[in-house]
């Protein structure tokens, strides 16, 4: 049974129409697949076409492109219900599509590139990636080392990637590369179409959770890109990045309310059904009691993304503390939850039959990807300084 929510103060009618519909498109599409895909460590291509028919790809990005020109509350909306269908791995994918790999395309890049590139992605006929992180640059994203070397009318690309969410399978990389001096002024960011010579895929990667979204190494050897593919100015990428990581930030904290939503409901479900001493266990104050906690820290991390979100759509520029607030709260509230409602389901918890500990394992990243929690703490904890400098 869906559990109650509080009412919304920042929701729409829109916005509780689209969470209607991708409810729908989970049901139909995702929940049936789940194990399988889970299995297989990728979701089929056609969801990626399914999905982009549904307008799920580009909710954001302006209409002449495909988009459907919403906020970033609807982005939070799209992730929570994606995330339901027991296969978080498949919601990643098609947000390291639509969100991850197509922000800065949709904000910096010209129209031809926004032609070639960001239309069909939102209609899911190509497939995006974000190239950033390196083997020598995780959270120190200035440290890359991935170089474009100017020539011509090109820039000639040498380097690594990895971690690479949709890398393997990729039609495009939103590429991080270094056109200049070592530090954050001598990154730009330039859309790396795959099937460019020189550039190989690497090891498919073997994850702990989200096993659905295919993760990989990719590599660069002297791979000719013209100059027009740049996103934006040269120079510039480091900034590109950073004002985008707020969308990728978000729809990890929305993936964490939607997870915690559908745990506690599984786990409302399992302990009105179990008995134990002649008791079911809400018969027990100390699962009434931690079923209370965690709809409460539910409702707390989702006050605080939708505050997030509102902030990044009007560009106020307290988004960023926010968002951060946002990640770094929804990660520890949702591997809370998750371990709770483990312990809830007994041994029924370690079975894999059951989508609980796949929701465990899918969790633990969600302190890492997209600026680790220590990094979130970092952003917060600048802004916490800046009043003291200044007072
Ligand atoms: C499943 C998955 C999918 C991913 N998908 C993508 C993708 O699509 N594209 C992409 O570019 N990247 C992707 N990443 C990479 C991800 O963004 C990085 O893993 C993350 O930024 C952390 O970098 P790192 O792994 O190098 O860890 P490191 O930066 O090496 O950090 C190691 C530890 O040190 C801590 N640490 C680092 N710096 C500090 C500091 N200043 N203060 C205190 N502690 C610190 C970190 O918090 C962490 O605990 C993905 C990662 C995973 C796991």
């Amino acid at each position: 049974m869906p559990l109650p929510r509080l009412p919304s103060i920042y929701l729409s009618d829109e916005h509780e129409a689209l969470r209607a519909s991708v409810g729908a498109f989970v049901e139909r599409h995702i929940r049936p697949n789940a194990a399988d895909w889970e299995a297989a460590g990728e979701i089929p291509l056609k969801l990626y076409r399914v999905a982009g028919e549904a307008g799920y790809l580009g909710v954001r990005y302006e209409e002449r492109w495909g988009g459907s020109a919403q906020d970033f509350l609807s982005t939070c909306v799209l992730c929570e219900e994606l995330v339901k269908g027991d296969s978080v791995g498949s919601a990643v994918a098609l947000l390291a599509q639509s969100e991850f790999s197509l922000s800065a395309l949709a904000d910096e890049a010209n129209d031809e590139l926004k032609q070639t590139w960001l239309a069909p992605a939102i209609r899911g006929e190509l497939i995006g990636a974000i190239g950033v992180s390196e083997p020598g640059a995780g959270s120190d994203v200035a440290a890359i080392a991935t170089r474009a070397r100017r020539d011509g009318g090109d820039y000639v690309i040498s380097g690594q990637k990895t971690y690479i969410t949709n890398g393997p399978r990729a039609d495009f990389v939103t590429l991080a590369v270094r056109t200049g001096e070592a530090g954050p002024r001598g990154i730009s960011l330039v859309v790396f179409p795959t099937d460019t010579p020189g550039f190989q895929v690497g090891r498919r990667l073997d994850k702990l959770g989200s096993r659905a979204s295919d993760t990989g190494e990719l590599f660069f050897d002297e791979c000719r890109v013209p100059v027009s593919n740049l996103i934006g100015e040269e120079g510039r990428g480091m900034r590109y990045i950073l004002s985008h990581f707020g969308g990728e930030r978000l729809a990890i904290a929305a993936f964490a309310v939607g997870i915690m939503e559908r745990l506690i409901e599984l786990g409302l479900d399992y302990a009105h059904e179990r008995t134990a001493f002649g008791s079911s266990l809400l018969g027990f104050q100390t699962w009434r009691h931690r079923l209370a906690d965690m709809a409460t820290q539910l409702e707390a991390t989702r006050g605080l993304t939708y505050q997030a979100a509102r902030l990044l759509s009007d560009g106020d520029p307290g988004g960023d503390m926010a968002v951060s607030m946002a990640k770094l709260h929804a990660a520890s509230a949702v591997q809370k939850v998750a371990a709770e409602v483990l312990q809830l389901h007994g041994g029924y918890g370690q079975i894999e039959e059951s989508p609980i500990p796949r929701y465990y394992r899918d969790v633990a990243g969600f302190s890492i990807g997209a600026g680790t929690s220590e990094i979130m703490r970092e952003i917060i904890s600048r802004s916490l300084l800046k009043t003291k400098e200044t007072s």
